[in-house]
């Protein structure tokens, strides 16, 4: 039997640096993918469509929505993202991990269609820190930020809902525990059985 790929879902408050964790997984291990989501929200300098998002009107969202191409979607901050679904499942079924960076309401609809997906969550190491993260270059103003923290506060009261809890203090350490969590996932008994069947059979023949 062909062995699919794991799905992987990873939430974090913005300022948990997800983002780099994850760039830096995906260097690291040829095995996964991140799937590009689509976003109506506009574009930021230094970020490229079809790399960071598929940026898109929100016309073509709400058809692509009509249209069932979403495995998930939500609005966050007043703009809509989504997961392409033929994408993911394209993968899966090559035997490609696929890692879905999104928030904690679109990884209650995939844990609801997929409930095999392993799902982590990143915390930073204190309150102050995340602050300090998510008052970027000291040009915005106090009731911005103030916003920031709550809706981090938000994204993390849903912390329970996650299999796993990684907390970004160190980078390295943070970076090794992800990676501990797929390669524990891909050695699983039953996993190891399809892929190594030739050697079992060997190793158990008379
Ligand atoms: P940002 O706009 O700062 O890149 O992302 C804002 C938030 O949207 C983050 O919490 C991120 O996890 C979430 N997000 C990004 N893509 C998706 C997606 O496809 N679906 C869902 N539900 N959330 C997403």
């Amino acid at each position: 039997m062909h062995l699919k790929g794991t799905l992987y879902i990873i939430s974090a408050p913005s300022g948990a640096g997800k983002t780099s964790l994850v760039r830096q997984l995906l260097s690291r291990d040829a095995q996964v993918r991140v799937s590009v989501s689509h976003t109506t929200r506009a574009m930021r300098p230094g970020e490229a469509n079809g790399v960071d998002y598929n940026f898109v009107p929100l016309a073509e969202f709400n058809d692509m929505i009509d249209q069932g191409q979403f495995l998930e979607f939500a609005e966050v901050f007043d703009n809509k993202y989504g997961t392409s679904q033929t994408w993911v499942q394209q993968q899966l079924d090559q035997g490609i991990d696929v890692i879905l960076e999104i928030d904690w309401q679109g990884a209650q609809q995939v844990r609801r269609l997929m409930p095999e997906a392993v799902s982590v969550f990143i915390l930073p190491p204190s309150r102050e820190a995340l602050r300090q993260r998510l008052t970027g270059r000291g040009q915005d103003d106090a009731s911005v930020i103030e916003r920031r923290m709550a809706d981090a506060v938000n994204e993390m009261s849903h912390y329970a809902e996650y299999d796993y809890l990684v907390i970004n203090d160190v980078f390295e350490q943070a970076l090794a525990e992800l990676q501990a969590v797929l390669v524990a996932r891909r050695l699983r008994q039953s996993a190891q059985q399809q892929r190594q069947q030739a050697l079992i059979t060997a190793l158990l023949s008379a």
